[in-house]
């Protein structure tokens, strides 16, 4: 399996591994990785911290995507076209959703099961900062919408806390990233990323 080599502003060295078949897929799908891990080495305020970071897809993977420690596994079925990923169908929010997963969940991570909003809220919430910052405020603002719907949804099932163990993912992820996008918007952006930077200090 051939992979893509290249580093990021910071210096990280980026490997990005594909399948041979359809070359001119490898930039469409692994578009924005290097500027993907700038922006949350800067954002969160911590340098990245690992040596390398690896990303290969795989064949009939179970989730969209899977963080190991400076490396991601995704699924294939993101190997895509130019023209698909202007349909949207592309990597690059599921792509951050992993990289976050490298400073939470991997750099501080949560002991028990009503802990795992630690990892998912904060990994469902920087991605709707990285489409801000690579599309538009419009284009965040409509993440956030979608994510906020989701959570709204949940919450006419029961009304189970975030940090609860059987809560399950539409407050994990939807909801748990609602509530820092409030906590940031009530704080304003400049003491939440201050804040943010302390936790890992
Ligand atoms: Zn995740």
């Amino acid at each position: 399996m051939p992979f893509k080599k290249s580093k990021s502003k910071e210096g990280i060295e980026h490997q990005f591994w594909y399948y041979p078949e359809h070359p001119e897929r490898l930039e469409p799908t692994s578009r924005y990785s290097e500027e993907i891990l700038d922006f949350l080495a800067e954002e969160i305020g911590i340098p990245y911290p690992w040596g390398t970071y690896s990303q290969v897809m795989v064949q009939d993977f179970l989730y969209g995507a899977m963080e190991n420690t400076s490396a991601t596994v995704f699924g294939d079925f993101f190997w895509i076209d130019d023209r698909a990923y202007l349909l949207n169908r592309n990597y690059v929010s599921v792509n951050a959703h992993e990289a976050t997963h490298q400073w939470f969940g991997d750099l501080i991570t949560g002991r028990k099961d009503n802990e795992q909003w630690l990892q998912e809220s904060f990994a469902t919430f920087y991605p709707g900062l990285v489409e801000g910052k690579l599309f538009s405020e419009d284009h965040m603002a409509w993440y956030f919408r979608n994510n906020m719907n989701g959570a709204i949804a949940a919450g006419r099932e029961n009304s189970l806390p975030v940090r609860h163990s059987q809560s399950g993912s539409s407050r994990h992820y939807p909801k748990g990233a609602s509530v820092l996008y409030m906590l940031q918007h009530q704080v304003g952006r400049e003491n939440f990323r201050r804040a943010i930077t302390a936790l890992f200090q």
